[in-house]
C-alpha cells in the first residue's frame, strides 16, 4: 500500500496500518507524518472474499484441526489486502 501523500510504500503489517488508529480513525505515515485513513473498495472486497472463500474451502478447510480457522483467517487477510486503499485524511 502506498501513502497518499508521499507515495512511500507502507507495509500492511506495519503499526501504521495494523496498530490502533487515532481518534476519528486517522492514521499517520511514518515517512511524512501526514494523516491518512483506510478505506475499502467494496466491489473488490466482495470479489476477493468470494474467490478466497471458494479456493480456501477446497484447499485450506480440509486441513485437520487448523483448517477452518486458517480458511477464515486467509479469507479476511486476502480480502483486506486486496480491497484496502489509503486515503488522505
Ligand atoms: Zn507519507
Amino acid at each position: 500500500m502506498k501513502c497518499p501523500h508521499c507515495s512511500t510504500s507502507i507495509s500492511p503489517f506495519s503499526p501504521a496500518i495494523m496498530g490502533p488508529s487515532k481518534p476519528g480513525g486517522a492514521r499517520e505515515c511514518k515517512q511524512c507524518n501526514n494523516k491518512f485513513s483506510i478505506t475499502a473498495d467494496k466491489k473488490i472486497a466482495v470479489i476477493a472474499a468470494v474467490a478466497t472463500a471458494v479456493v480456501g474451502f477446497f484447499v485450506l478447510r480440509p486441513i485437520p484441526t487448523v483448517g477452518p480457522a486458517l480458511w477464515g483467517f486467509a479469507t479476511v487477510l486476502v480480502t483486506f489486502l486486496a480491497a484496502a486503499r489509503l486515503k488522505k485524511a
